[in-house]
């Protein structure tokens, strides 16, 4: 079992304003085989939390840990990150220019395993891989991100979790830009993930939408940079039917 422990966190970025706190003291552990899905309103810092588990530099932890398997991840490289087995799909993937996603996935892998995987399992893995997420052989052999779709960027992200096989995936707005046949695609890649692997999941999502095909064990409430409330499936269809109003009445004024 590998467990992420996200104790205390304090995180802050320079804006025009100054040194902006965002996060201020988030407490969060998952383990592998669980599913913990984070919702709140926009700007309350789920992408922040999203974004400092990946080692973004734009983002400064302040104060607080990170650990995996007891491992200081905040000393990690991002390179590291993926290698101790963290998965951060990004919500705003880039471009590679030049680079197709066969060899943009071949190069995570050897990474990530410390050894290139052979030309033939590997073509194999890949195709299978595509067949899964019903994806056009083709896609193989595209530049990474190169006028991808808003759908195709998040197939890719799941193509590259069931390849790269993580211990625990951070999956920030999945669900965004997707209709419902696609939504469906891409969580049977995640529940895939989970049944196959053990994957943890810590799954960001302002909308419960995506929480019906991908059920989560935890559902945690992030408000104002902190978790403002924890429970189980349950919380999420009070969310749908109550939405935030209810978390957001409490919080002060921004001074
Ligand atoms: P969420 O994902 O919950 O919508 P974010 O983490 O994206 O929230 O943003 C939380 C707050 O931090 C917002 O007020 C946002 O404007 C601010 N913020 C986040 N990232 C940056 C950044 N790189 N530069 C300036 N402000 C940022
Ligand atoms: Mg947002
Ligand atoms: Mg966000």
């Amino acid at each position: 079992m590998t467990v992420l422990e996200i104790r205390d966190l304090h995180v802050t970025v320079e804006t025009e304003a100054g040194t902006t706190p965002i996060l201020n003291g988030v407490d969060l552990t998952i383990r592998t085989g669980e599913t913990h899905a984070i919702m709140g309103p926009n700007g309350s810092g789920k992408s922040t939390l999203a974004y400092t588990i990946a080692g973004h530099p734009k983002y400064t932890v302040t104060g607080g840990t990170i650990t995996l398997d007891g491992e200081d991840v905040l000393a990690m490289s991002v390179d590291e990150r993926a290698r101790a087995g963290l998965f951060l799909a990004m919500q705003y993937p880039v471009e590679i220019p030049g680079v197709t996603v066969t060899n943009f996935l071949r190069t995570a892998k050897t990474a990530i395993d410390g050894e290139a995987p052979s030309i033939r399992t590997w073509t194999k893995d890949v195709k299978g891989a595509m067949k899964n997420l019903r994806m056009d052989p083709k896609f193989a052999a595209r530049n990474v991100n190169e006028g991808f779709s808003g759908g195709e960027k998040k197939r890719h992200e799941i193509l590259q979790l069931e390849l790269l096989k993580p211990a625990i995936a951070v999956l920030d707005e999945t669900d965004s830009g997707l209709d419902v046949d696609a939504l469906k695609i891409v969580s049977e890649g995640v529940n895939r993930a989970k049944t196959e692997t053990d994957l943890g999941v810590l799954l960001i999502t302002h909308y419960t939408r995506i929480l019906k095909y991908i059920k989560p064990d935890f559902v945690h409430v992030m408000v104002a940079g902190r978790i403002a409330e924890e429970g189980g499936p349950e919380l999420a269809e009070r969310l749908e039917d109550e939405g935030y109003d209810r978390f957001l009445a409490g919080e002060p004024e921004p001074a």
